[in-house]
């Protein structure tokens, strides 16, 4: 990796964001022979050397896989937890789980954990690693970019300091408020929630087993997600914005009182093992991945509902698409940035976002309410897919990226 000084500030492709799904990308180009920019408002080590901080993701088999082909798995294995079932229960706040919950097993797919639990601090930490063994990818943090120019030929980004790059294409990496997006002129659909997510973690007396727990309560979804080591978890809990501002205002005793009645004791005594944060929850969908000389990626493209943990896997995906779009193209010798080669992109991958995005929409309001008819057609339909092991093999595969047609080379573990 080389950093910014007296030097070249001509890239095959800017990535605008260094979170996780901008480095992601930089690697699989980077690898493939690209000149890559990586510009990050942030400074590289503030989060790379955070303590445990309580956020973790769900990654799904197919990210686990991508992660493999760019050379960061090996960083993350030792720290991640399998996931080897996951009980999702329509539950009513002190009264406990209702009479109908599914269990999704490892087991009934046949073909490993259904995913992983891994820290953010460990994901970063093993982008950065990774990104600095890489002499194709130049790490520019703690600059912002103020501005984009788009040209026939090519396209310019500037920092705040005032220097100018140039590149075939700059890519969106800037989440879900992408000025890339913005500045482009790409507007987005998508709505408030109401609710916001308290993100914590917690240790507890009894092991969690590798199984991960989604509560849905009527005031929005509650998820107890297994950390590595066997006793600690994170915790996804979302709560209509107001009561989650008094929640998150308590004292640690205060809060734990709160979560306690929610939660059960399946897990014995619990105790807080991490900072307490919280993330105001909303849709956000770009309504074009691609202009001239842009594509977007990540949540810049799509912020979605945590109620499902897709958020990353949906990024992966992107970043998996456009990787091969753009170096089969650049084998081809064609230009990356033209715009029959973003709308391939844009076409591989519109349409599963769109459902994912709506999908958690959806389920998110189903459950999300104390309506007796509503509860009844969720126990209803939680009932049903318990008793069929055929539907419930389908929704597993689909949130591991076991199944689905024209899988990009990197899910599948190759490298592009
Ligand atoms: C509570 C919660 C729990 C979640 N749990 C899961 C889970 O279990 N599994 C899962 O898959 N997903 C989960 N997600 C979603 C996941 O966190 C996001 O999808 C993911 O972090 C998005 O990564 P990104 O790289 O696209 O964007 P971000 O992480 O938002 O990164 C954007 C980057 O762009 C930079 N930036 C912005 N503007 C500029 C600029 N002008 N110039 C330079 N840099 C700029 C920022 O500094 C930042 O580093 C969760 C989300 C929430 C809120």
């Amino acid at each position: 990796m080389r950093h910014i000084g007296g030097m070249n500030t001509d890239f095959d492709i800017i990535i605008v964001g260094g979170g996780l799904n901008g480095p992601a990308l930089a690697l699989a180009l980077g690898q493939a022979g690209m000149n890559v920019a990586v510009v990050d408002a942030r400074a590289a080590d503030m989060r790379g050397a955070a303590g445990f901080d309580g956020r973790a993701y769900a990654i799904a088999a197919a990210s686990q896989r991508l992660l493999s082909a760019i050379g960061v798995w090996p960083a993350l294995a030792d720290h991640a937890q399998p996931m080897l079932q996951i009980k999702t229960t329509d539950g009513v706040v002190g009264r406990g789980p209702a009479p109908f919950f599914m269990t999704f097993d490892h087991a009934e797919l046949g073909a490993g954990p259904m995913g992983y639990m891994v820290e953010d601090r460990h994901v970063y930490a093993g982008f950065l690693a990774a990104m600095q063994g890489q002499e194709k990818i130049t790490l520019i943090s703690g600059q912002s970019v103020v501005a984009q120019d788009v040209k026939a030929g090519n396209a310019s980004v500037t920092l705040a300091d005032g220097r100018v790059l140039t590149a075939r294409l700059i890519v969106g990496a800037d989440g879900r408020t992408s000025g890339v997006a913005s500045r482009a002129g790409i507007s987005r659909w998508g709505w408030e929630y109401g609710q916001t997510a308290l993100v914590t973690a917690i240790h507890h007396e009894k092991p969690h087993g590798g199984t991960a727990h989604q509560y849905f309560l009527p005031s929005g979804p509650l998820a107890i997600l297994p950390l590595h080591g066997g006793h600690h978890s994170s915790i996804v809990w979302s709560e209509k914005t107001a009561l989650a501002a008094q929640i998150q205002a308590l004292d640690d005793a205060g809060y734990l009182a709160a979560l306690r009645p929610r939660f059960g004791d399946f897990l014995g005594e619990i105790s807080l093992a991490g900072a307490r944060f919280t993330y105001p929850l909303n849709l956000t969908v770009a309504k074009e991945f691609t202009a001239p000389r842009i594509a977007l990626i990540g949540d810049a493209a799509h912020g979605v509902h945590p109620i499902a943990g897709q958020g990353l896997n949906l990024g992966l995906r992107d970043v998996a698409a456009l990787a091969e779009v753009l170096t089969d193209a650049a084998r081809l010798g064609l230009d990356i940035g033209a715009q029959d080669t973003l709308a391939r992109y844009q076409e591989w991958r519109r349409f599963d976002t769109t459902l994912m995005a709506l999908g958690m929409d959806g389920v998110n309001k189903l459950f999300s309410n104390d309506n007796p008819v509503l509860r009844g057609l969720r126990d209803i339909g939680m009932g049903a897919v318990a008793a069929m092991p055929a539907l419930r093999r389908a929704f597993m595969g689909k949130a591991a990226g076991v199944a689905g047609e024209g899988m990009p080379r990197l899910l599948r573990g190759e490298r592009v």
